[in-house]
């Protein structure tokens, strides 16, 4: 089995081919940080522009690394969203292109599904069920992964997403674009006693997330001048870790037979988060596992797998070639809306 994967639902343009052994055959990535940094964040139109210029030569690219063509394909995966629509269509037609000139079977992925399963391409031990946190730019969730498409949301934040919050914390620090890994690397060298933070929701019986209120208590403490950005860094990385422990912790007593607690999306990358959690799993007696940091933050590995792992479905069919981008798609169709849930 051999599928190509194409992520463009962001700022990373990229395409991978995976074959069914788990073998990422070749990958190519470009990301658009230094587009965006003197913006402070992600600008769709520009995002947008970037993934057109760049998508078809790396899909030729990696084509030519791996020395196939498109007929020795099995499927062409393609982010089809949620993210930034102008993006994800650049994305996925270009997959219905290729599709349609080729006969290959188009699948259009979920990004989140992405995330979710690509802990089983970098893991081969990890079976169904399992506990998933996939925190990201703009998700963060706790999810029961009972199989390929089967998810079960037990979780989700009702204002800022974890890699959010490290975003902005970094842009109050003066840390530059993106915030998450310059976050953690300035905390290694900060206190986090220093810095008295909040731990929004923490206590609270229903296992949701908020992090508008620790970015806010950052602003107050960086304006007050008190204290070095170390500090800041050390003390707010900490505050959202035990924020996440304890709502994993309400969470993990909601889900059955899950043997294996999973973390994935671009926080997952957080060698401190990844210890934490690491904890959490021992404590209760699971397995705790988690990709590669390349496989965390987007790639296209992830969207072949997600394909190969629905080409390995009973009754596969493949996307119809006028299927559509979407903006908003949840993983779990029936999650009750959170009030003031953007997600
Ligand atoms: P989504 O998947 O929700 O659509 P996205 O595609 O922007 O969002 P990813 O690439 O999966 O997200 O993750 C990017 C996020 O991960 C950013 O917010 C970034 O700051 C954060 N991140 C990346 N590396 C680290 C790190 N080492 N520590 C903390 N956060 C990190
Ligand atoms: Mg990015
Ligand atoms: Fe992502």
């Amino acid at each position: 089995v051999l599928v190509l994967g194409i992520e463009s639902s962001c700022d990373e343009t990229a395409a991978a081919l995976v074959d069914g052994e788990r073998r990422i055959v070749a990958q190519r990535i470009a990301s658009q940080d230094e587009e965006h940094a003197p913006f402070g964040g992600v600008v769709p139109e520009i995002a947008a522009r970037a993934h057109a210029e760049r998508l078809a030569p790396m899909i030729e690219g990696v084509l030519a690394d791996a020395g196939v063509k498109l007929a020795d394909l099995d499927a062409i995966a393609a982010t089809a969203g949620p993210g930034l629509i102008g993006g994800v269509m650049v994305g996925l037609v270009s997959a219905k292109a290729l599709a349609m000139a080729s006969g290959v079977p188009l699948i259009a992925v979920n990004h989140l599904e992405g995330h979710a399963l690509s802990p089983r391409l970098a893991d081969e031990h990890l079976e169904f069920p399992y506990a998933l946190l996939l925190v990201s730019g703009g998700h963060c969730q706790i999810l029961q992964v009972d199989g390929v498409g089967q998810y079960r949301r037990l979780a989700t934040t009702i204002d800022d997403a974890l890699g959010e919050a490290f975003d902005k914390t970094a842009k109050i620090l003066g840390l530059g674009f993106p915030g998450g890994p310059a976050v953690e690397r300035i905390a290694k060298e900060g206190d986090a006693k220093v810095v008295p933070l909040p731990r929004p929701m923490v206590g609270s019986g229903e296992p949701h997330f908020s992090f508008a209120g620790l970015k806010s208590a950052v602003l107050r403490a960086h304006e007050s001048g008190k204290y070095e950005a170390p500090d800041i860094a050390a003390s707010f990385q900490q505050a959202a870790i035990d924020c996440v422990v304890d709502r994993l912790t309400i969470a993990l007593a909601e889900m059955d037979a899950v043997k294996t607690l999973v973390v994935a999306g671009g926080v997952a990358a957080n060698a401190s988060v990844r210890g934490a959690l690491e904890a959490v799993a021992d404590k209760r007696g699971l397995r705790f596992t988690a990709p590669p940091p390349k496989l965390c933050t987007d790639n296209a590995a992830m969207i072949a797998w997600a394909g190969i792992e629905r080409l390995g479905l009973d009754g596969f069919a493949p996307d119809p070639l006028d299927i559509s981008a979407r903006p908003r798609w949840p993983l779990d169709p029936q999650a009750e809306p959170v009030r003031g849930a953007g997600v």
